[in-house]
């Protein structure tokens, strides 16, 4: 079943339109990448399917209803998550308080013992955040205070989760383990929208993604397909074309050489793509 459903999108910010009719799609257990530059909307968009921004044309659909008209907290509910671009954690709270309240809307039926659980299951994924959960949030490091957001958001035992930049300002080290975990979460049948700046680590790890300039899709496909494609290779990933085409970049970096980088800067991710694969 389709996750996400999105067709003929349009909205903005006052007179200003700025998604111009999109239409794209999440299943479960799928990574969708969201890539564009500065600017083109991939905030935006993470904000209609989250219920921040209303919609003035289009269909949002989340398994199969429409929720188009829900509010974000109704949306919440339903099962989705988002991680906002620049974290937005609590700095004085500590991390615990910023963990339970991802589980805010679910207190009720969780129960102090349930919403425990929840964290102590979450926190399996994020050892740097067991050891702290008593310290202030704001005093985690940042790729820390990224993984807090995104433990915060699974709080929620979402289906779809909406990471807007997660990698954003974090060293490369860093990245890699988002990236990472990333993959771990699709494994688990999570839907994940990702929209990245880093175009390259997300198109590595995409099952599909889409390429959005001034508000509209431009293109889309397989993750590596677009990694392969020249004009993406050009625009959005930092390599030159050069005479003898895109495979041997102007850096003198084959195309080739770049995909199994991020292959070995990937590792366990590599393999999880491969393995899913096998099951295909
Ligand atoms: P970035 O990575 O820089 O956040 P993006 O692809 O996520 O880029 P958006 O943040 O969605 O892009 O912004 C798309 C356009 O909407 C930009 O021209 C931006 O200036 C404009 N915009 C964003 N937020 C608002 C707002 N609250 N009011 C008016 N215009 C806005």
């Amino acid at each position: 079943m389709k996750m996400l459903e999105i067709s003929g999108i349009e909205t903005g910010y006052g007179e200003a339109m700025i998604l111009r009719g999109i239409d794209l799609t999440v299943e479960a257990g799928e990574i969708v990448a969201l890539i564009g530059a500065n600017g083109s909307g991939k905030t935006t968009l993470a904000k209609v399917i989250s219920g921040l921004l209303p919609v003035q044309r289009g269909r949002i659909l989340f398994r199969g209803e429409d929720i188009g008209r829900l509010s974000a907290r109704h949306r919440v509910r339903l099962g989705i998550a988002q991680v906002p671009e620049g974290r937005q954690i609590i700095a004085g709270l500590t991390v615990r308080e910023n963990l339970r309240l991802g589980a805010y809307t679910q207190r009720q039926a969780l129960g102090d013992q349930g919403v425990a659980t929840r964290l102590s299951q979450v926190c399996r994924q994020f050892p740097a955040l067991l050891e702290r959960l008593d310290g202030m949030a704001g005093n985690l490091s940042g790729g820390q205070q990224q993984m807090l957001a995104i433990a915060r958001a699974l709080m929620l035992a979402p289906r779809l989760l909406v990471l807007d930049e997660p990698s954003l300002g974090l060293s490369p080290m860093l990245v890699s383990e988002i990236f990472h975990l990333i993959v771990r979460l699709r494994s688990e049948g999570l839907a994940i929208l990702l929209s990245e700046q880093n175009a390259k680590m997300s198109l590595a790890i995409a099952d599909r993604a889409y390429v959005i300039e001034s508000g509209r899709v431009v293109l889309q496909g397989r993750g590596r397909d677009l990694l392969d494609n020249p004009e993406v290779c050009e625009r959005y990933l930092g390599v030159g074309k050069s005479s003898q085409g895109i495979r041997e970049a102007s850096s003198g970096e084959s195309h080739a050489a770049l995909v199994r980088g991020l292959a070995s800067i990937l590792g366990t991710a590599a393999k999880a793509r491969s393995a899913d694969e096998t099951h295909r």
